[in-house]
């Protein structure tokens, strides 16, 4: 493997590895870029095939960080980290005090959160040995469960598309399909609902799909979703839906939801516009959550937050009106969006060299 060419190519300015034999930590931090601030992003814990594939996966995730902090209108920078092990074998207390001295060890260069495979238990390990952490338990000052902003900011997409695709944000005058009903898509039906617009639902879990049919949602098959006659689709599970066999069954005028990845391809965007579906670029949709971290650092307020949710509103219409002035998709604008602000950026500032953050109102780690 040629690493330093791959890093040539992605554009990231540190990985480290991370190796503790008496703890059987693996594991890899990737920090993108910093212009704007320090890299967060999750940690995830996965048990990946090869070590070629925990790296492609951190340095892929950490770089859509970058661009997703930049896109928010946020200071902060793109990183992730990834621990190659079995989440449901393999947790330990030592092995997240070990990573956590790691990311201590980069001086606030990197601040970590959850993410798949993580839950808020192990992270109060990482905490115990760095305070770089956000997303901590509320009892620590945190800000607790982002699912929710999440959603509460995919809502601000979606009256941004609207208004862009219809000339109007009237949310219950139009009709849904929202795929998945988790943490973020629960949430999200809640405040479809709350206009009373008509919701489609899908899951592969009964019990999740039960919950939203309580709030007047129609439930329908988990492969009958991408068919239903509804103005938006909201994917809310799973990456990579958009492709080229869901596509042509599409009869949606907007793509606009919080899961991340959703397009199977770059080149796909193009294929969705050309049939009149307006795409709704996911990281400038999804960024409520990383939104309601990022005020930790001042001293976590909710009513702050929401006011940063709405932005999210902003985001995704300059984002339209970028695409159609300059004859690009809205996933190639969003791209630029962030890119441009970066090098703006970048011309005033140093690189973030690391500092430590002092998160007023949180009291100490627990010992
Ligand atoms: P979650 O695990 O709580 O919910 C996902 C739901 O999707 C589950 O109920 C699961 O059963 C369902 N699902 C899985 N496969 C499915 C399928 N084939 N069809 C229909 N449903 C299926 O996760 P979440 O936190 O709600 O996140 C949802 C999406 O939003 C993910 O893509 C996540 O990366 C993204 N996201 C979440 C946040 C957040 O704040 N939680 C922030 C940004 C992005």
């Amino acid at each position: 493997m040629d690493l330093f060419a791959k890093l040539h190519q992605t554009e990231h300015e540190q990985v480290v590895f991370c190796h503790n034999k008496d703890a059987s930590l693996k594991a890899i931090i990737a920090i993108h870029n910093t212009t704007l601030g320090p890299a967060l992003g999750g940690l995830r814990m996965w048990p990946y095939e090869t070590e070629q594939d925990a790296l492609d996966d951190v340095l892929r995730l950490s770089r859509g960080m970058t661009y997703k902090a930049a896109v928010a209108g946020l200071n902060l920078g793109g990183g992730k980290s990834v621990i190659i092990g079995d989440p449901r074998t393999d947790k330990t207390e030592a092995l997240f005090r070990a990573l956590g001295r790691f990311i201590e060890s980069l001086h606030g260069r990197y601040i970590t959160a959850e993410d798949v495979g993580i839950d808020v238990n192990d992270m109060e390990y990482v905490f115990r040995e760095t305070s770089n952490v956000v997303g901590v338990h509320q009892v620590h000052g945190g800000s607790g469960d982002p699912s929710p902003f999440t959603a509460y900011g995919t809502m601000q997409g979606v009256r941004a598309s609207l208004l862009k695709k219809f000339g109007n944000e009237n949310v219950g005058k139009y009709s849904y399909a929202v795929q998945g009903c988790g943490h973020v898509g629960y949430e999200l039906v809640k405040l479809m609902r709350a206009e009373n617009a008509k919701v489609f639902v899908s899951d592969i879990n009964e019990e999740a799909v039960q919950q939203c049919v309580e709030l007047g949602c129609e439930a329908v098959g988990v492969d009958e979703i991408y068919d239903v006659d509804a103005d938006v689709f909201s994917p809310t599970a799973l990456g990579a839906i958009v492709n080229e066999d869901t596509l042509p069954r599409f009869k949606f005028k907007i793509i606009c939801g919080a899961a991340n990845n959703q397009l199977a391809t770059e080149e796909i965007c193009g294929e969705v516009e050309a049939r009149g579906i307006l795409y709704a670029p996911d990281y400038a949709v999804n960024a409520g959550g990383l939104m309601n971290v990022s005020i930790e650092f001042e001293g976590y307020n909710r009513e702050r937050a929401m006011r940063m949710m709405r932005t999210i509103y902003y985001n995704v219409g300059k984002i339209f009106d970028i695409a159609e002035r300059d004859g690009i998709t809205s996933a190639q604008a969003a791209d630029r969006v962030a890119e441009e602000r970066i090098t703006a950026i970048g011309k005033l500032k140093l690189p973030f060299m690391g500092r430590s953050h002092s998160f007023p109102g949180r009291d100490g780690a627990p010992k």
